[in-house]
């Protein structure tokens, strides 16, 4: 049989959950297939391109973070490039910026990126498996620490830092409108950030 069928047989024989929500539903089309997991860290202080989300780094999916990584590695960036101090003209200031960004990337998720191997490891392993799943379930708070280990509730960006964002987004759009030649354009996104 075709995988994506044998996994689909096996969830809604394996998990209630899943057979009644799929009860009614039918299929379209064949199942589709993602490619290889590839975790790791692939953003390095010397880049020349600024790399954000997977292209920056990946962590194994059972943590399920990378939708979290690839919006929060994108907020670290845009902070360093809206810093108010940040000029971009000439290489050795993008070069300094990019070292910075690297090394707040990999404080902020290299933790995140070792846990996950470690869970992996362990849960595709028979012997640590077999300990974990009775941990697990004599002790269900353990998947609100893995939680908290994971960074899954600590915010990157501050909450001050957070509501100055409509007051840059509209400097950046006053600046792309004096850019065009518009300064009426200009004045009306100061007056009005989104
Ligand atoms: C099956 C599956 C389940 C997942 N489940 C979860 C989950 O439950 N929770 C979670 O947090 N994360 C999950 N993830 C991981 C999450 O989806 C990714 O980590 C996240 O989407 C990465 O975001 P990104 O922007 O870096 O890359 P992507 O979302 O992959 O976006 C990259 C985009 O660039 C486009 N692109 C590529 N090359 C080019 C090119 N040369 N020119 C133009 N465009 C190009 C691609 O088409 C794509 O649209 C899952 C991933 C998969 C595959």
């Amino acid at each position: 049989m075709p995988a994506g069928d044998v996994v689909e047989a096996m969830l809604q024989r394996d998990c209630g959950g899943v057979r009644t929500a799929l009860e009614r539903a039918h299929r379209e089309g064949a199942w589709l297939a993602a490619g290889p997991l590839d975790p790791g860290i692939r953003l390095r202080a010397d880049d020349t391109l600024l790399r954000i989300g997977n292209a920056a780094g990946e962590a194994h999916p059972i943590i399920g973070e990378g939708m979290s990584m690839a919006l929060q590695s994108s907020w670290l960036l845009c902070a360093e490039l809206l810093a108010p101090a940040f000029d971009p003209r000439g290489a050795t200031r993008q070069r300094a910026l990019a070292r910075r960004y690297a090394q707040a990337w990999r404080q902020a998720f290299a933790p995140r990126l070792r846990l996950a191997a470690l869970f992996a490891h362990a849960a595709m392993r028979p012997v640590a498996s077999a300990l974990l799943m009775p941990l697990a379930a004599r002790w269900p708070a353990l998947l609100t620490h893995g939680a908290r280990w994971g960074g899954k509730i600590t915010p990157l960006a501050e909450a001050a830092t957070l509501d100055s964002l409509p007051a840059l987004a509209a400097m950046a759009d006053a600046d792309a409108a004096l850019r065009r030649g518009s300064p009426v354009d200009a004045q009306r996104s100061l007056r009005n950030p989104p």
